[in-house]
């Protein structure tokens, strides 16, 4: 056991929330009043090597592990105080992509994966339906029925980010109603292929760089080569091979928005006078603080360990919900209790830890509730 992060590794999570703080932090403000979706942004993380991070170098990727694509995306997330393009990026290279580098053929790596690395496209996953989310497989109507050499794909796909910009989606439809959840796979789809159509961009609370929208399939083509892995093979392989991918690099924003509104709120405190002296040295604004520090902590090393652990192939589902669950609420309470210390100043968007919290609260939410994560770890207990 060894909780020490190699000096390499630093340097480059330090370059990460550099480039964010000097290229995508001057601008958020702005573009998350006005839910601007910036592609000039999104071509310098390109360039930068970050939207391949996890992606094998042999594809145009930079061949990450977990664990460093986990600690990059925690400072971008502080560097830049922009939960949505974090969000964005996190739909893209993760919950989009991995599903072709994990369990695509050599032929679907080769012809998506190094234009997603270097960010000429751009990807995003269809699970969610108006109807389904955290029954996603069980409840799931888009249908998928083979006919010559390719898949019809009927149905609609809710809140998908970068839905309305995305390129390349990894979908998934039903193959094999009698087999319920089992009978679920997952197809490659373009956004050019006939029968695609994308549903009015949804306006946000938070994550408002991002953009989300429905995605309509009418009788939407799909050739047979894009299938992934196998019928049938949507959550018992494609799925589990992903999972533990979202539940440590997704929720990493969340801890760099607790690291970003602790500095600030210590700061705030520091200076701010209210009868007299500092508000750091009443008690109650002490209190929040030490909790926000303790609250941060518990959540790296939870989220740290279920993403060295997925490095090491150990499997770690549990792990990853425990952490999940934790750090998601954790970056809530401590959005909450950061603004308290800011007092009415929380309440207006010049100051960032508004934004912060907004776009905090998705993690709860997002990828499986707290709910569906807490009735996981018990289900697990009492089996
Ligand atoms: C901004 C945003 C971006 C998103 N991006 C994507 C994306 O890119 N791709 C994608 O596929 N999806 C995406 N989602 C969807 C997201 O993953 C779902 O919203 C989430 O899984 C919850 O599903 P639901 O909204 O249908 O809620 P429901 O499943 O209807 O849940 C409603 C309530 O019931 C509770 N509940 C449900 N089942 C249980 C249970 N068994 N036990 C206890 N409580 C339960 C839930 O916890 C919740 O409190 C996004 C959502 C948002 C808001």
């Amino acid at each position: 056991m060894d909780f020490s992060i190699p000096e390499e590794l630093l340097e480059f999570r330090d370059s990460v929330r550099e480039f964010a703080r000097k290229e995508v932090r001057p601008s958020v403000e702005e573009r998350d009043l006005n839910e601007v979706w910036d592609p000039a942004i999104w071509n310098k993380m390109g360039e930068m090597g970050l939207l391949g991070l996890p992606f094998p170098e042999e594809y145009g990727g930079q061949g990450a592990d977990c664990l460093t694509t986990t600690i990059a995306t925690e400072a971008f997330a502080e560097g830049s105080t922009d939960g949505g393009l974090t969000l964005a990026w996190g739909a893209h290279s993760i919950i989009g992509s991995m599903p072709i580098v994990l369990c695509g053929t050599e032929d679907q790596k080769r012809r998506y994966i190094p234009r997603l690395a270097t960010g000429e496209w751009t990807a995003g996953l269809g699970l969610t339906e108006p109807g389904s989310g955290s029954d996603a497989a069980g409840s799931m109507r888009t249908t998928a029925v083979k006919k010559g050499d390719r898949y019809i794909l009927n149905g609609s796909k809710m809140f998908i980010t970068n839905g309305p910009i995305g390129d390349v989606f990894t979908v998934m439809a039903v193959t094999d109603k009698s087999k319920g959840a089992m009978g679920v796979s997952v197809f490659i789809v373009q956004k050019d292929f006939p029968g695609f159509k994308v549903g009015k961009k949804l306006r946000k609370m938070g994550m408002r760089t991002s953009t989300t929208s429905e995605l309509i399939f009418e009788d939407l083509e799909v050739p047979e080569e894009n299938l992934i892995s196998k019928e049938n093979s949507g959550f018992l392989r494609v799925g589990r091979a992903t999972l533990e991918w979202e539940r440590t690099v997704l929720v990493a924003s969340g801890i760099g928005f607790m690291q970003f509104m602790l500095d600030e709120a210590v700061e705030y405190a520091s200076k701010r006078e209210q009868f007299g002296e500092p508000i750091i040295r009443f008690h109650a604004i002490q209190d929040k603080i030490a909790k926000a520090r303790i609250k941060l902590d518990a959540s790296r090393l939870l989220v740290y360990a279920s993403a060295a652990k997925k490095d090491q192939g150990i499997p770690a589902p549990i792990e990853s919900s425990i952490a999940k669950v934790y750090a998601t609420e954790a970056a809530v309470e401590t959005g909450y209790d950061m603004g308290q210390i800011f007092g009415g100043y929380c309440y207006i968007h010049e100051y960032p830890v508004e934004r912060a919290y907004r776009d905090s609260r998705l993690g709860t939410l997002g990828g499986g509730t707290s709910e569906v994560m807490r009735s996981i770890i018990a289900a697990n207990l009492s089996a």
